[in-house]
């Protein structure tokens, strides 16, 4: 991400994020960067992505009540769709705005406002190994069965990406199907 203070800090050729929220809630942001934390004392790897608010208003203080489009604090994120990465689908997030004040100087194409949206991305164990804890998905009945698709062995949760990705919240289908095979 670019200095704020400088006087060439435009937006509008950067690259644009969109993150959609509950209730058709749109965050577009500008010039983003996601960053990730180092695990906490239980494991938990909360993520953050920052950018310049794009489509906003007001300071995003608690206090402030023409902040847009949504207040600062807790919200629903239902997809993000930021070039390059995977979508982060369903998540409890907050979110925090930071005004860098009075733009300097004033040939900004943006209001000098920061947008953070944070969630608690997995759980990670000693080793590195993420910790599927209360996955929906953990209760399927075509857990019982390996999946066809992914390969996951019985108990397991499926997997995308090669792998490097656990699916929390459902099973391939082929799973399920291969459970009713069984029946
Ligand atoms: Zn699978």
């Amino acid at each position: 991400m670019k200095s704020w203070n400088t006087p060439d800090h435009h937006i509008a050729d950067t690259e644009h994020g969109t993150l959609i929220l509950a209730d058709d809630v749109t965050l577009v942001i500008a010039d983003w960067e996601v960053t990730e934390n180092a695990p906490d004392r239980d494991g938990r790897v909360y993520t953050s992505v920052r950018g310049w608010l794009v489509n906003g208003g007001g300071t995003g203080r608690v206090d402030d009540p023409y902040t847009e489009p949504i207040d600062a604090g807790r919200a629903r994120l239902v997809r993000t769709e930021l070039r390059g990465r995977e979508p982060v689908t369903d998540r409890d997030v907050h979110i925090d705005y930071h005004s860098v004040g009075r733009p300097y100087p004033n040939t900004w194409d943006h209001r000098g406002c920061q947008v953070t949206v944070s969630w608690m991305d997995r759980r990670i164990d000693a080793h590195g190994r993420p910790i599927p804890d209360q996955a929906p998905a953990l209760t399927s009945p075509a857990l019982a069965v390996a999946c066809p698709a992914c390969g996951s062995r019985p108990g397991a949760l499926c997997t995308s990406h090669s792998g490097t990705r656990t699916c929390r919240h459902d099973v391939h289908r082929a799973r399920t199907a291969a459970l009713a095979a069984t029946g």
